[in-house]
This record gives C-alpha cells, sequence and structure tokens, in this order.
C-alpha cells in the first residue's frame, strides 16, 4: 500500500530515506516541496528521475480539488467545498480580517457529535481526515485566492478532538519552520468538549488558542443540544478546562450560539457567569445560523445586549463575534447540504 508522504514529519522522512539507501538531505528537499504543496513528484525538480521512481512507487501525495466556490459580496469571505481523490468532501472557509487571511478548515468528513443546531452534525459521519488533507485545504485556498494564510481556526466539519493524532500531527506540521510555518499562536482548536482529550492537549503545552463550545449554562440545555453532554457534563468538562488554563496559562475561549427562547435568557447568562467566575476566559456570542430542519431560530439583537450586559456585570468579558460571509452560508456544513440536495435533484 503507498503510504502518505505528506503527513510525515521532516524527521520521519529522514528515516524513510534511509531505509531506502537515500542520504538524508534529499529528506530536508524533499520535505521542502512538499509543504510548497506540489502535487506530483515530478515537480520535485531537485531530485533525481531515479528517486522520483522509487518514491512515486511507495508513496502517494495527497491534494484538494475545489469542487465549488462561494463569494460573498460583502466581505470577499470564500467558502470553497473540497474533494479528495476517495469522493469525499469537506468545507473550508478563507476569511479576510485586517489583520491577514483566516482559513477555517476540517478535520473530519462530516462529526459524530451530532449537535442538533449544527448542518455538519445532521449529515452523520464518514471517516477521519488525515494530516495531509488538513494542509491541502489551505493549500487550495492560498492557490485559488492568490494569498497567504496566516491564521487557522479548527472549526469546520468535525471534531478536532475526535480526530486528536491527526490533529496533534497537522499542527506539528503547518507550524514547521520548513512548513508554512503557521505559529500556534495563530492557531484555535475548537471543540464540543472531549474531556480526555483537553486533558492529552493541556499536557502538550501548544500555545494555541482552546475554544471551548458551551453553548448552555447548565446540563438540562446542553444535553437536549449536545449529546456529548451525557457523557461529560458540564462540571466535568468545566474542570477540564481549568486544568487547562493552569497547565498551559493560556485563556480559554468559550463560543455560544444565541438560539431564540432556549439558552438566551439573562438567567441562563446569570448561571452562566456563576459558573465561569474566576476562570481566565472569554465569552464569544454567535446568534445561531438557523439551519433547516431544526426549528432554531436567531436570538434577536435586544436580547444578546442584555445577555452580555448580565455576562459584564459580572465580571464575565463578551463580545459577539461579527459573522462573515452571511450571504454564502459561511458556516460550515451548509455547503455541503445545498450540493448534495443539488444533486440528488439533478
Ligand atoms: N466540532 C467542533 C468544531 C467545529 S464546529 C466544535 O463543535 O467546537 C465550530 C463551531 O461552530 C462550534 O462552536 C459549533 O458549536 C458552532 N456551530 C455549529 N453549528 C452552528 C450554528 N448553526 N450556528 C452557530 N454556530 C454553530
Ligand atoms: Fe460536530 Fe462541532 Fe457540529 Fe457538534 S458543532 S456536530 S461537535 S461539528
Amino acid at each position: 500500500m503507498l503510504k502518505d508522504i505528506g503527513s510525515m514529519s521532516e524527521e520521519e522522512l529522514k528515516e524513510e530515506m534511509a531505509s531506502v539507501g537515500e542520504p538524508a538531505y534529499r529528506a530536508g528537499q524533499i520535505y521542502k516541496w512538499l509543504q510548497s504543496g506540489v502535487k506530483s513528484f515530478d515537480e520535485m525538480t531537485n531530485v533525481s528521475k531515479k528517486l522520483r521512481e522509487k518514491l512515486v512507487e511507495n508513496y502517494y501525495i495527497s491534494f484538494a480539488t475545489i469542487e465549488k466556490k462561494l463569494i460573498s459580496a460583502y466581505d470577499d469571505t470564500r467558502k470553497y467545498l473540497l474533494s479528495f481523490p476517495d469522493g469525499e468532501a469537506v468545507e473550508s472557509v478563507l476569511m479576510k480580517y485586517h489583520h491577514g487571511y483566516t482559513s477555517c478548515i476540517s478535520t473530519q468528513v462530516g462529526c459524530k457529535m451530532g449537535c442538533t443546531f449544527c448542518a455538519t452534525g445532521k449529515s452523520g459521519f464518514s471517516r477521519n481526515l488525515t494530516p495531509s488533507e488538513m494542509l491541502s485545504q489551505l493549500r487550495a485556498e492560498q492557490e485559488d485566492a492568490d494569498i497567504r494564510i496566516s491564521n487557522i481556526v479548527l472549526m469546520g466539519m468535525g471534531e478536532p478532538l475526535d480526530n486528536y493524532e491527526n490533529v496533534l500531527r497537522f499542527l506539528r506540521l503547518v507550524s514547521s519552520e520548513n512548513g508554512m510555518n503557521i505559529g500556534m499562536r495563530h492557531i484555535s482548536l475548537s471543540t464540543c468538549g472531549v474531556v480526555p482529550r483537553i486533558y492529552d492537549l493541556a499536557e502538550e503545552k501548544l500555545q494555541l488558542t482552546l475554544s471551548v463550545s458551551l453553548h448552555a449554562p447548565n446540563d438540562r440545555i446542553r444535553s437536549r443540544t449536545m449529546p456529548i453532554n451525557r457523557k461529560y457534563g458540564i462540571d466535568e468538562l468545566l474542570k477540564a478546562c481549568r486544568y487547562y488554563i493552569d497547565h498551559t496559562g493560556r485563556r480559554i475561549s468559550f463560543e455560544y450560539a444565541m438560539i431564540d427562547g432556549v439558552n438566551d435568557s439573562d438567567a441562563c447568562a446569570s448561571e452562566l457567569a456563576s459558573r465561569l467566575r474566576g476562570m481566565i476566559c472569554h465569552v464569544n456570542l454567535i446568534p445561531v445560523n438557523t439551519v433547516g430542519g431544526t426549528g432554531y431560530k436567531k436570538s434577536r439583537m435586544d436580547r444578546i445586549r442584555s445577555f452580555i450586559s448580565v455576562l459584564e456585570k459580572a465580571g464575565i468579558t463578551a463580545t459577539v463575534r461579527r459573522t462573515l460571509g452571511s450571504d454564502i452560508n459561511a458556516s460550515c456544513g451548509q455547503l455541503k447540504r445545498a450540493y448534495k440536495k443539488e444533486e440528488k435533484t439533478e
């Protein structure tokens, strides 16, 4: 079976080269080519034809193909549906901020977690993405938009901590000096709360930003909207978050999708504030994106303002996340669902 060469670290590549009788410096050359986004071994012009043939026999290079692209008329946000050779497809979104370009990439094809407000959660799970498939999303976007990405958020399709080893490997590759060299401080990882993996991640002491999708102040509401909460309840989750903050010295960002009449009352805000008291954290409020069939509606703006003021009075900082690309359904999972429907009606 061919091996996924784009998911190997420079060190591993050195070992691979040694095993096929090649000198170690070859690994450095090949690693740089791979990280620069070549799609075939033939593009590696400083590698001998003989070695290129050897590579073709033993390895494959994964890449993503743009199946569909939507560009927002408001703010140039670009949303892509990217496919892999096995026919699976994921979404990635490229956003322009004043400090540069941020890419929101997927970590799995679908998701097992089944959150009731989420388009990805509704479409079920197909498979994990490999580290090289995560990198290839960034490369496809950079090439298409002719820009350099400076920030990454793992907030596309999938639960990053349910694909822990591959995500960690991706983080190391993307931040490596001879790779895209995007520092951990420019990366955010969002999780629905896979508690054991939060402890594991704390041990890695990475400088990335951990976002925790909380979306409810108590187990009653959270278990209804996020099935993972039936396994790891809020107390357990917040205990892991405290451990993470203590261990890494990094503050956590809590995501909270505001759903009309479900989790947006002032009582919910004060319950949330009392739970988060004393934690180094920030709350990001997001008016929920309406996904067909859920019956959920966005909270009204005055409700959101009132929610923020309760949090702030309790000393918790909160902001409403700017929604980019609202005309192109930039929140993940929605493009793929629309695309599938189109395919069916053809
Ligand atoms: N699985 C991870 C990361 C991907 S989802 C997680 O759940 O954190 C990225 C973010 O989008 C999460 O905060 C998720 O809760 C949120 N999200 C999903 N569906 C949404 C919707 N319809 N409206 C607003 N936010 C949503
Ligand atoms: Fe999965 Fe995150 Fe969607 Fe929940 S919100 S179903 S964890 S992608």
